[in-house]
């Protein structure tokens, strides 16, 4: 009896060993996540740029085009208002020259809002430029730092776990069943303490006939309200 509570607090004591490493392997691989997340986002918001980018330069070819054309329209009206005598004529033709310098004018506007609108792309493009480079070097530096560390881990991991199989197997299997049962419901934690007639995983006074029993350490015991695996600790 007493083997088999020992085989099961070698088996807990390996448990939180094993949670221990994963949690600090996790915090490693995390750090590179985060980097490797931010360079993913940059690209993504660097690609949609690129993209604006060359659908508003079409579009400021095609406006550019429209206001050569308007200006040399101008000047074929003003050379021939110079050889038109008619009085209504000439006021007809100075409203058409009129009109379409003021829609060039609009056309001009529109195009300095385009070039502008071009101008801040380009420097967000160079920002995004310098900084998924930067990101890209400090991901580098971090995976080759963390390598050894990660290595380190993960074989840490494996041994544990090869000794956790030897030790499972040295365990009857509904015991075995219940205590991973156990472990996984209550935060890695199925065997504890009973102290003071306590149970020390969830703090219940424990009835005193199975805090005796508990004592004599002739059964596993399960506490009622957490139902943790107990042995006594005086
Ligand atoms: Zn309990």
């Amino acid at each position: 009896m007493r083997e088999k509570l020992e085989r099961l607090m070698r088996l807990q004591a390996l448990d939180l060993e094993l949670s221990e490493i994963r949690r600090t392997l996790s915090s490693v691989t995390s750090e590179l996540q985060e980097l490797e997340t931010q360079i993913g986002e940059s690209q993504t918001e660097l690609e949609g740029l690129e993209l604006e980018d060359k659908e508003a330069s079409a579009t400021r070819r095609e406006l550019e085009q429209t206001l050569a054309e308007g200006e040399t329209q101008i000047r074929l009206k003003r050379m021939r208002l110079t050889s038109v005598r008619n009085e209504r004529e000439l006021q007809a033709l100075e409203h058409e020259v009129e009109a379409l310098k003021q829609s060039n004018q609009q056309l001009e506007t529109e195009l300095l809002a385009r070039i502008e609108g071009a101008e801040q792309r380009a420097r967000r493009v160079s920002e995004l430029k310098t900084l998924i480079e930067q990101k890209q070097s400090q991901l580098q530096a971090a995976q080759k730092s963390s390598a050894d560390r990660v290595e380190e881990l993960k074989t840490a991991l494996a041994k544990r776990h090869a000794e956790r199989e030897q030790l499972l197997a040295q365990i009857e299997p509904h015991l075995r069943q219940r205590y991973e049962l156990i472990l996984e419901r209550r935060g890695g934690l199925a065997l504890v303490a009973a102290r003071a007639a306590a149970c020390l995983g969830c703090r219940m006074r424990l009835p005193p006939q199975l805090y005796n029993e508990i004592q004599r350490g002739k059964s596993i015991k399960f506490c009622p309200n957490c139902q943790r695996i107990l042995y006594f600790e005086g």
